[in-house]
């Protein structure tokens, strides 16, 4: 079990700790042929425009596009939540996501005041709360058919899944909690 982390920019190096202490093998993802060599990804939290240029510039965009049409499991945390989704609003207008998940967001839609803040909430299919660390996270705004919302922070999605894309608002590799992360490597390699 592979699981390709990006490592363009951002908060990688807590993903493979994690992952590492799970049993996954963890592989810094920075070029095409580093993708050739994962059977899962995770895209991590940073700043989604600097890593949409990225994704340019490194020739990911077009293999990762392809490999997540092919299913390729992907977790998307914050900015990377923000990367998986089809509609980005308050975003570069040069930056793209990838519509690897029918969701809409606004980025940092939180506001200024509350731009980052802890919570603890009900995950489905967990038991007892997970505690999400908010680092200027993006608001999800509109919720396609197809998309089952796991966890919600007054009435606002902050984790959401479609086939084998798990993404979330929030820092899950932040809390010393890998709850997440199994469950995103159970729907990566239960099947
Ligand atoms: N605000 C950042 C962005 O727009 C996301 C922040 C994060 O990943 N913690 O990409």
């Amino acid at each position: 079990m592979k699981v390709g982390v990006l490592a363009l920019q951002g908060a990688f190096a807590r993903h493979c700790e994690v992952l590492t202490a799970l049993g996954a093998a963890p592989m810094e993802v920075r070029t095409p042929v580093d993708l050739e060599a994962v059977d899962a990804m995770v895209m991590p939290g940073g700043e989604s425009t600097t890593m949409s240029m990225l994704l340019d510039s490194s020739g990911l965009r077009t293999p990762l596009a392809g490999r997540m049409a092919d299913g390729l499991p992907v977790l998307g945390t914050c900015a990377g939540m923000i990367l998986l989704a089809v509609r980005v609003t308050d975003g570069r207008p040069d930056q793209r996501s990838f519509a690897a998940i029918d969701i809409d967001v606004r980025r940092n839609g939180y506001g200024r005041q509350v731009d980052s803040f802890e919570d603890e909430f009900p995950v489905a299919g967990l038991d007892g709360p997970f505690h999400g660390v908010f680092i200027r996270a993006p608001v999800v705004e509109r919720v396609g058919p197809t998309v089952e919302v796991l966890a919600r922070v007054d009435t606002i999605p902050v984790l959401c899944r479609e086939g084998s894309v798990l993404v979330s608002s929030f820092h899950p590799e932040m809390s010393g909690d890998g709850r997440i992360h199994e469950r995103f490597l159970d729907l990566a390699f239960s099947v």
